[in-house]
């Protein structure tokens, strides 16, 4: 069975940008933490004793265009998800996170900035095993024509397909091996998108007003706005993969099995959690 030591980081780093929806300038700072704590957001700009929040899809209370969670005073920490995916790429098990608002920052709209952090820091292997969750019984979640399923596997794996029906997304397929992909060089780059036509609407409900050609991939009619255009061919099904990779690390312990998905976004992934966790005899800990 596999023995590997959970991690942390070294010492405490900090970056700051905007937050995509809330556009306000936000500080986050990475911070070492103790065995089996796992991951906790604490907003300094909020009271001490109710300011942290536990990484966990318990906490979930919002999933509308990314993944917010709260604690039991409704303290609310958005976005989380790109910033989990890093974290669950780097194998970090425990961290605390500081943010001085209410929305992690966006960066440039992936993931590859905060594995940068999480590297700048330095890992720390602590002297406990991880403990991981093991698949050993089918579980699936359907919500219209999305579906996600986990079986049983050797280790974890990811096959996920999406299907924007938009003639510059249209179908895209990504599959993702623990032993043959690399989060770091396969995932982490691949940045969020909007559709143009959407930008408008967004901004009317209060959303997106951080958001950029420095942190989003926009789709017009005519093709990719960014003059740069795409840092990979399949960039979109590349970000939803690593968006799935973030939001499943809310189950708080690295999964052992395969998952397929079809569709997947933040609302039906939190569905999925859901269904495991109330399928306890699918599953163990070891
Ligand atoms: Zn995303």
């Amino acid at each position: 069975m596999l023995n590997i030591s959970q991690k942390t980081i070294n010492s405490k780093i900090s970056c700051n940008s905007v937050g995509l929806h809330s556009g306000a300038n936000v500080v986050m700072t990475l911070a070492p933490a103790d065995i089996n704590s796992g991951i906790v957001f604490r907003r300094i700009d909020v009271e001490v004793g109710k300011n942290e929040i536990k990484a966990s899809y318990n906490n979930v209370v919002a999933t509308n265009l990314g993944t917010t969670l709260a604690n039991e005073f409704g303290v609310r920490v958005a976005t989380i998800e790109h910033l989990m995916a890093a974290i669950w790429g780097c194998g970090i098990d425990n961290l605390i996170v500081e943010l001085n608002a209410e929305e992690v920052p966006i960066m440039d709209g992936s993931s590859a900035p905060f594995v940068f952090l999480i590297e700048c820091a330095g890992i720390n292997m602590q002297v406990e095993s991880r403990r991981f969750i093991e698949v050993t019984k089918k579980i699936r979640v359907e919500d219209g024509d999305k579906f996600i399923e986990l079986t049983p596997a050797k280790e974890f794996s990811l096959d996920l397909h999406i299907d924007f029906n938009h003639k510059h997304i249209a179908n895209q397929k990504f599959d993702y091996h623990t032993s043959l992909s690399s989060f770091k060089n396969d995932i982490s780059r691949a940045r969020t998108f909007c559709f143009q036509s959407e930008i408008e609407q967004m901004h009317k409900l209060g959303l997106a007003k951080g958001g950029s050609l420095k942190n989003a991939i926009v789709v017009g009619d005519e093709g990719i706005v960014n003059e740069d255009g795409l840092r990979y061919a399949d960039e979109f099904v590349r970000h939803k993969t690593l968006d799935f990779l973030g939001d499943m690390y809310l189950a708080g312990h690295y999964i052992i099995g395969h998952f397929s998905a079809s569709k997947a976004g933040h609302g039906i992934n939190n569905k999925m959690l859901h269904e495991i966790f109330a399928n306890q005899e699918a599953w163990r800990l070891v």
